[in-house]
């Protein structure tokens, strides 16, 4: 080897090492799986239940229902016991617990609600691997290609990691709903989903040494969206800036049509928009469209007048389900009804799930699809502590 090549070889070496610093996350999280409770049955498969006060007060249990009713400010009472909050709910080692109709793995803590007085929080702490197994099959369907079920697995961890902090003045890191990402515990898991956990442990995306923003939606319709056009930021990072799909064609969202009744869209927007007026809505116009020819920004011509407002903002006040994507081919007014024809479904920044479902079917990778829809980012793994 001579001279020229020992530095590049070095420089190589070095860059790598700065690149890839190891990362160390807590191994555990807390997710709240039941807020504002004011009573609740705990119901278990356990030997045993050993429970645990804010003052040291313990419980063994070996009752298979247990029945929680909130008291006061700071006391709950479980299976006639009076206990201080937060109380620790352990199951012995080879239970679950089970809280409404779904079970779970690892351990509860049930604490003073932040939002509502004179209720509880029912909160599950679990491994973040294992609380992944309860959230991949909540994303995607569990019978797709292995290699989709591990972009998800990656991208549900490195959201799940970057969000850490998402509820921490709630007492816990991540709640179970679509406001952060959908978990179902044990109940559920699906052996496939989680081989594909497994397969993944630790790994996570990156972006010059700082963990990727890991978006995901349904369906594009084609295109990938720059992420400024729906986080309203100035710049968005290279790697949310959109991607040309052309694999997304077979999703059942990948073209889309719906109708709704004037007054609805206008109640809809009378609510949600300060100090506005509305008269009948006489026509719904795509004002403005993206590099990608999304819609950017609508004009909405009323009775009383006129007034612009963005195509996204639009869709969240409306109905996200209904109006699937700002991504609008058409708007046609007729009679009370307006008619919306549309591409794709969600957001439709960073990862298209159902490009990636195609794409794992066409031989491609786990690590190449990541890297087709996060472009220029890398996988690392964490080590957890
Ligand atoms: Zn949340
Ligand atoms: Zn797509």
């Amino acid at each position: 080897m001579n001279k020229h090549c020992i530095i590049i070889f070095s420089t190589l070496l070095y860059v790598s090492i700065i690149v890839y610093p190891s990362i160390i996350v807590k191994k555990y999280i807390k997710i709240c799986v039941a807020s504002n409770m004011t009573t609740c049955k705990i119901q278990n498969n356990a030997k045993q239940l050993y429970i645990e006060d804010a003052c040291n007060k313990h419980l063994l249990i070996t009752k298979k229902i247990i029945n929680v009713f909130f008291i006061n400010q700071n006391t709950i009472s479980v299976d006639g016991c009076i206990l201080s909050l937060p109380v620790l709910i352990k199951p012995s080692e080879d239970g679950f617990i089970f809280i409404g109709l779904n079970s779970y793995r690892g351990d509860f803590i049930l604490q003073k609600s932040y939002t509502l007085c004179n209720s509880f929080d029912v909160i599950n702490i679990i491994s973040i691997e294992n609380y992944l197994k309860g959230v991949i099959p909540k994303e995607v369907n569990e019978n797709w290609d292995i290699e989709a079920l591990k972009v998800q697995s990656i991208a549900s961890r490195t959201y799940s990691i970057l969000n850490y902090k998402k509820h921490e003045h709630q007492g816990f890191n991540l709640c179970s709903t679509t406001h952060c990402q959908v978990y179902g515990g044990l109940s559920a898991e699906a052996k496939k989903c989680n081989i594909a956990v497994m397969q993944t442990e630790g790994k996570i995306l990156m972006y010059k040494g700082e963990l990727a923003h890991t978006v995901f939606h349904s369906t594009c319709g084609g295109h990938t969206e720059n992420s400024k056009y729906i986080w309203y930021k100035a710049k968005s990072p290279k790697y949310l800036r959109g991607v040309k799909c052309s694999f997304c064609s077979k999703s059942p969202y990948f073209r889309w049509q719906e109708n709704l009744d004037e007054d609805l869209i206008r109640n809809k927007l009378l609510n949600n928009i300060e100090q506005i007026n509305i008269g009948n809505i006489q026509k719904i116009k795509v004002k403005s469209r993206t590099q990608t020819g999304t819609a950017k920004t609508l004009k909405i011509i009323h009775s009383k007048g006129k007034f612009l407002i963005c195509a996204y903002q639009f869709r969240l006040i409306i109905n996200p389900y209904i109006i699937k994507s700002h991504a609008f081919s058409s708007i046609k007014h007729c009679g009370d009804k307006f008619y919306f024809t549309g591409k794709g479904w969600g957001h439709m920044v960073g990862l298209c799930q159902w490009g990636t479902k195609v794409m794992a079917e066409q031989g491609k990778t786990c690590s190449q699809i990541l890297k087709y829809f996060f472009p220029k980012t890398k996988i690392n793994t964490i080590q957890y502590q």
